[in-house]
């Protein structure tokens, strides 16, 4: 029944609905710590993580408890203009805690990542429109970086993936080269010599559309989607001084990286950095929950909140922005990542991870790239011939998926990629089993 009502009635984010017709889905039906259970019974690690968000694994007590606590005691309430509540209120104050040492003291409450970008996007230009500076109103960003799927965030998008059958997008946004060591215009293959040349071309990039007309920059601290690209150290830093020399506020997405996945409790500041907004989203709430807040730092605050002319009132917001189920599951979610220190196991097992990538590169030629090595973001792009780093087939790259999903490992595809990004929970021996998986997968494919 399952099977058959998928295809007949479900069409699936990111697939063509023909594809998921011929090719039925895995269909989840349990989870337990870091593994899923499928509807005939097979159990595998999800080593996706749920999608990049479920840090705590699939069974954490105090966020199930929290949830249930919530409904018993207020199950819905906006926080538009007049009305608030206990649970967002606490949530905002523990956030601005958390987020301190990136400069960040405000919450604007989302119900997920592409409503956090859209945020931030929007508060962008309301800022410069406050402060008096009207003309600045596009926004630079990285290609291959992801940024959600709503107008904005996917006119931001440097996947052409994302943008080509929904165009036209967003006028006034523009893309630069990412950091990307593998592949890229300059064929620079030093990371440090090739986040300069990026930085370059960002610089070069400013001016010609004139600095006086940039809202924000967005990054991504490590590229996720676009298969785990992680710039060189100077590189986000180097940003942040292009955009403070030119009166552009810095935008970081740390929908994925926010509280541990790099190993660091930010992705900001695992480089240094302190970002104008951030947006957060995903383990947020572990994914229990669709839920988001748009980090906001002092200086920003402040233009909005001594504004005389009007011009700050934000008309913006969403019906489950803060929604108080939400905001106690993050409440909970946030306690237990700081309980469990879940940032210093993601750098152990990450690291872990990672050297273990790198002996499967010397066994299997189709692996052409390993990337990662900060916490539990890990990817292998595959290639048909290394020489030429052409890409592999679609069809081969599905194999591989299927023989290490039925070896015990879930592992996502995306591209030429495969994407691994567990629960931050995982142990030793978790690690070891999703790379013997992974192993039988590439040798049976
Ligand atoms: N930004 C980044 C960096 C993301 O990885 C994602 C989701 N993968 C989004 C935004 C969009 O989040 P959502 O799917 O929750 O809308």
């Amino acid at each position: 029944y399952l099977k058959e009502h998928n295809a007949r009635s479900v069409w699936h984010p990111m697939a063509h609905p023909a594809d998921s017709q011929a090719n039925p889905p895995t269909i989840v039906a349990g989870g337990e710590g870091v593994r899923i259970t499928d509807i005939d019974g097979h159990q595998a690690i999800d080593a996706v993580g749920g999608l990049w968000n479920v840090n705590l694994g699939f069974s954490c007590q105090p966020v199930k408890d929290a949830i249930a606590a919530q409904l018993n005691e207020l199950p819905y309430y906006s926080i538009f203009r007049g009305t608030s509540h206990p649970a967002a209120i606490q949530l905002a104050e523990e956030l601005r805690d958390f987020f301190a040492p990136d400069g960040l003291t405000r919450a604007f409450f989302t119900s997920g990542g592409s409503d956090s970008v859209e945020t931030a996007l929007r508060l962008a230009r309301q800022y410069h429109k406050v402060k008096g500076a009207p003309s600045r109103t596009k926004f630079l960003s990285l290609k291959k970086g992801y940024h959600g799927t709503h107008f904005g965030g996917a006119s931001v998008n440097g996947n052409a993936n994302f943008r080509t059958q929904y165009e036209p997008l967003m006028p006034g946004c523009h893309h630069i080269p990412a950091p990307y060591t593998y592949r890229n215009p300059f064929d620079e293959t030093d990371p440090e010599k090739l986040a300069q040349k990026c930085l370059a071309a960002l610089a070069d990039e400013i001016a010609f559309q004139g600095a006086e007309t940039i809202a924000a920059f967005i990054m991504e601290p490590v590229l996720g989607a676009g298969g785990v690209i992680v710039p060189h150290a100077s590189f986000m830093p180097g940003v942040r001084a292009l955009c403070d020399k030119h009166g552009i506020l810095l935008i970081a997405d740390e929908v994925i990286t926010a509280f541990g996945r790099t190993g660091s409790w930010t992705g900001s500041r695992h480089w240094g950095v302190q970002p104008d907004m951030a947006c957060t989203a995903k383990a947020i709430t572990n994914g229990y929950f669709p839920f988001g807040a748009v980090m906001i730092a002092e200086c920003v605050a402040e233009v909005f909140e001594q504004d005389k002319t009007g011009k700050a009132a934000i008309g913006h917001g969403y019906t489950y922005s803060g929604h108080p189920v939400g905001a106690a599951a993050a409440l909970a979610c946030l306690a237990e990542t700081k309980r469990l220190n879940l940032p210093e196991n993601a750098a152990a097992r990450g690291a872990q991870m990672y050297q273990g990538l790198l002996a499967l590169k010397d066994r299997f030629d189709v692996i052409g790239d390993v990337r990662g090595g900060q916490g539990l973001m890990s990817a292998l792009e595959l290639v048909s011939d290394r020489a030429t780093k052409a890409p592999i087939d679609k069809s081969r790259i599905g194999a591989v998926q299927e023989a290490t999903y039925r070896s015990g490992t879930m592992i996502r595809v995306s591209g030429p990629n495969i994407i691994l990004s567990p629960p931050l929970i995982v142990t030793e021996d978790d690690v070891c089993r999703i790379l013997s998986d992974l192993a039988t997968g590439l040798a049976a494919a």
